[in-house]
C-alpha cells in the first residue's frame, strides 16, 4: 500500500490527484491490474470526473452544497453533518484499470480527492494489484 498526503485549503475542495496516483502505479512496476484508491476519512471522499475544464469541479461542489445544505435539524454535535453526508454520496473508493503500466482513464477523466470539511491534512491509500 502507498499513502499520499493531501493538504486541503478550503472547506469544500476537489483536489486532482491523478498525477500522484499515476506515479504510484508506475513505481509499483505492475503492468496489468487494478488500482484501488481509498480514502480513510468520514468527511472526505474520492471521485472520477472531468479534469479538463475547472468549472466542472466548481459546479459539482456548488450543487453538492445545494443538495446537502447545513441544517439546524442535524443532531451530530460536531456540526459537520453536511460533510459526512457529502462523503457518503461521493463514496470512499474508486478502482481504476492498469494497462501497460499506467492508469486507464478517459481523455477527460481525472481522479479527485473530495474535501468536505477542510482545510485539513488528509491521507489517500492506494493499493495496486496485478492480474
Ligand atoms: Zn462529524
Amino acid at each position: 500500500m502507498v499513502t499520499l498526503n493531501v493538504r486541503t485549503s478550503e472547506r469544500n475542495q476537489l483536489v486532482d490527484i491523478t498525477d500522484q496516483v499515476g506515479k504510484a502505479v508506475r513505481e509499483s512496476g505492475i503492468s496489468n491490474g487494478t488500482c484501488l484508491v481509498y480514502i480513510p476519512h468520514t468527511t472526505a471522499g474520492v471521485t472520477i470526473n472531468e479534469n479538463a475544464d475547472p468549472t466542472v469541479k466548481r459546479d459539482i461542489l456548488m450543487m453538492l452544497g445545494k443538495l446537502v445544505p447545513v441544517s439546524r435539524e442535524f443532531r451530530h454535535a460536531e456540526g459537520n453533518s453536511d460533510a459526512h453526508i457529502k462523503a457518503t454520496l461521493v463514496g470512499s473508493a474508486v478502482r481504476v484499470i492498469i494497462e501497460s503500466g499506467d492508469l486507464v482513464l478517459g481523455t477527460w477523466q481525472g481522479i479527485f480527492f473530495c474535501e468536505f470539511d477542510g482545510p485539513r491534512s488528509r491521507r489517500v491509500h492506494i493499493q495496486i494489484s496485478s492480474n
